[in-house]
């Protein structure tokens, strides 16, 4: 939401000692989505002397504008009512009140605005005693119960509908008080209010007339949310083009609006019938109840993500293919060149991963599948994301979450409980916290990397494609353009924008053991090698010491950078892999001892057993598909994750892509080569990404 506030404005501050008190903005804190966080504020407005001893943090719920807001603010608006007497309210307020507006001034209700106050009974009140609070509505509503943020949200969407019992002054009507149904007396309505008097405490109360305390509207079902039947809930898409068409398109396709709310800081998708959501989990599990078509990995409510916009090419184009890769992948692959007419050097598109001998052999044996038949929602109970996260509780990676964790553990449990009770307590301890910290697939993306692994679900499961554990198997879904990039020859851009943590492919091409990849890597006439590490494996160990990799001879030390992103990845990764083969024998080395715990080391055990220790890089030269193209750059927009699907095999991870952050449309899709300078000798690589951040040497 756009920040309408100047510096050195006047403003309302809450303290918990002070109560609202004057004060002036000196700046604000967003979050990545743009989302308001902090502001700062000092006490006093001396120019003179500027300290920073009286500035303070507040969060936009204590932050108000000091002037009155105008006559046309939306219902929705989060507002400080000021404490004002009878001419303007229609009760005495007493002190400063947070709420939300529910009406606009009009004709009906005597030019006032409704509001609908926090932890106090609704009231009228005039604009002037009404200060514009800077929390957003999203921002509220994800602190109060879920009841009430349906029913508020509910009735921001389809305001100016909504349902009032009509009454008259000395009518009996049945409120809830206390979870019970009492008789009350109206003794005064007011536009969309009434006062009633409660005789069973002798009390008078103010209500709105839409309350769902009130019996009559508690009982009869909601008229706006028309319920939705079973497989009719999608419309049929009104082109038949699922096959090339941006995924986040799909929806509206089906008759699905998106529409972004800057006044509730939210993005809102209505169903076909009616039905409006704010939030992926409650879409979700409506998707899933009303066995839709259509994927929650087609909706974002991301507010920066454009679903609309294309990218649109320059119009000197000499190159432009539909579909570079031949039907192959899901989604045509187009390819352009802007700058001349060459193409990129023949490949044979694949979306496959091939082992080029004989003797690698994938295990296809040892995978489990989960019982699930919530569409693994409970991602405690799932056995496929348990396996995620026992990972993530063995990883070296995540020691220090992992014992805080197991710290707060500690402090919940009795220490005279079974020892045996106790750790399965703890595991189960542990799966729910993790399950609340967004680690792995969350609505279809995945915005945080995973070291320890991603294990999907797959055929031996029981749940199906709408299960919030499959991703990278459906395949290419996003609609990608090769284009000859000016400097760094050919890349990848993305033609609508992607929201963080979309996956976008994985890397497919031959897997080849170490023989075979350093002899390719040698042969000089390949030019661009392709190479990718499979490296989970060592990725799972802790590294005592930076791996100091030894020069091999070098063959090739012409300054011809033409190529560099590609060139000579071969000659570091002979060298990494002579040195893992190292570690590998020393295994039990006294670095290792010392820096492997137990946990970590009994999931290596695991891991590695019946496994050899071989070391296999996937070659895209010969075979692969679009992931062969993504440029390196030192500030990247794409992370990559191990991910197992139909196999287990450690050795065997499939390489994906996934966007870091909320990608433009016509942005180039980059990942960091992750190289260490100086690890290998007599060679200087220059990098050419033109980042802010760039480290100016791949190697
Ligand atoms: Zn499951
Ligand atoms: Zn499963
Ligand atoms: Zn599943
Ligand atoms: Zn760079």
């Amino acid at each position: 939401m756009p920040l309408a506030i100047d510096v050195g404005q006047r403003v309302l501050v809450y303290n918990p000692s002070h109560g609202w008190t004057v004060a002036y903005f000196v700046r604000a804190q967003q979050t990545n989505d743009n989302k308001l966080q902090i502001l700062t504020c000092r006490l006093s407005n001396c120019h003179h002397k500027p300290t920073s001893q009286d500035h303070y943090r507040y969060p936009p719920e204590r932050v108000a504008l000091n002037d009155s807001i105008g006559e046309n603010v939306n219902v929705g608006t989060r507002v400080l009512c000021m404490p004002s007497g009878d001419a303007d309210t229609s009760r005495y307020i007493d002190k400063p009140l947070r709420g939300i507006i529910a009406e606009q001034p009009s004709n009906n209700n005597n030019q006032r605005y409704l509001i609908f106050a926090d932890s106090d009974a609704p009231f009228y009140l005039r604009s002037t005693a009404i200060r514009l609070l800077l929390e957003p509505l999203s921002n509220y509503l994800s602190k109060v119960d879920s009841g009430t943020k349906q029913y508020i949200e509910n009735y921001v969407l389809t305001y100016p509908k909504r349902r009032l019992v009509n009454v008259a002054v000395k009518d009996h009507i049945n409120i809830e008080l206390n979870g019970q149904w009492v008789d009350a007396i109206v003794s005064k309505v007011d536009a969309s209010l009434m006062r009633v008097f409660l005789p069973v405490i002798n009390k008078h109360e103010w209500l709105y007339r839409g309350s769902l305390r009130l019996q009559p509207l508690f009982n009869s079902p909601s008229t706006y949310e028309p319920p939705c039947k079973r497989f009719a809930s999608d419309k049929q898409p009104t082109t038949n083009d699922s096959k090339c068409c941006h995924f986040l398109l799909i929806p509206l396709n089906h008759g699905w609006k998106r529409q972004i709310r800057n006044d509730l800081g939210t993005i809102v998708y209505a169903s076909p019938c009616g039905q409006m959501f704010t939030d992926g989990e409650r879409l979700h599990a409506y998707l899933y109840q009303t066995n839709s078509s259509l994927s929650i990995r087609q909706f974002t409510f991301d507010m920066n993500c454009r679903v609309t916009q294309k990218f649109l090419s320059s119009t000197t184009v000499y190159v432009n293919l539909d579909d570079y890769a031949l039907g192959k992948d899901k989604v045509p692959l187009m390819l352009i060149n802007e700058i001349d007419s060459s193409l990129p050097k023949p490949f044979e598109y694949t979306t496959e991963r091939i082992p080029l001998t004989s003797d690698i052999v994938i295990d296809q044996t040892n995978t489990h599948g989960c019982t699930c038949t919530d569409g693994c929602l409970d991602t405690t109970k799932c056995a496929c994301w348990q396996k995620i996260y026992d990972g993530i509780i063995q990883s070296h990676y995540y020691e220090d979450l992992i014992g805080s964790l197991k710290e707060l553990f500690g402090q919940s449990t009795d220490e005279d409980d079974d020892r045996h009770n106790n750790l399965d307590e703890m595991r189960f301890f542990l799966y729910d916290a993790l399950s609340k910290r967004n680690l792995g697939y969350r609505h279809g993306r995945l915005l945080e990397k995973i070291h320890s692994g991603i294990y999907e679900c797959n055929g031996k499961c029981k749940c199906d494609s709408r299960c919030t554990n499959r991703c990278v198997q459906f395949g290419l879904n996003t609609l990608l353009q090769i284009y000859h990039t000016s400097e760094k020859g050919w890349g990848v851009r993305t033609l609508y924008d992607l929201p963080a943590g979309t996956f976008l492919s994985f890397y497919s091409g031959e897997i080849l053991n170490d023989a075979d990849a350093n002899r390719r890597g040698l042969e000089k006439t390949m030019g661009d090698v392709y190479f990718t590490a499979l490296d989970f494996l060592t990725s799972l160990k802790p590294i005592p010491l930076q791996r100091k990799l030894k020069a091999i001879t070098q063959k090739d030390q012409s300054n011809d950078e033409t190529n560099f992103y590609h060139d000579n990845q071969q000659q570091l990764f002979s060298d990494q892999i002579s040195e893992i083969q190292r570690n590998e024998n020393n295994h039990t080395s006294i670095e290792d001892k010392t820096t492997l715990s137990d946990s970590n080391k009994a999931l290596l055990d695991h891991q590695l057993a019946n496994y050899d220790s071989g070391i296999y890089v996937m070659d895209a030269h010969y075979k692969g598909n679009v992931s062969r193209f993504y440029n390196h750059s030192c500030s990247p927009n794409v992370f990559v994750q191990n991910v197992f699907i139909e196999t287990w095999d450690v050795r065997f991870p499939w390489v994906a892509f996934f966007t870091a952050t909320n990608v433009k449309a016509g942005t180039e899709l980059v990942w960091d080569y992750s190289y260490e300078v100086d690890t290998v000798e007599n060679r200087v690589l220059h990098c050419r990404c033109g980042s802010d951040e760039c480290r100016h040497r791949l190697l």
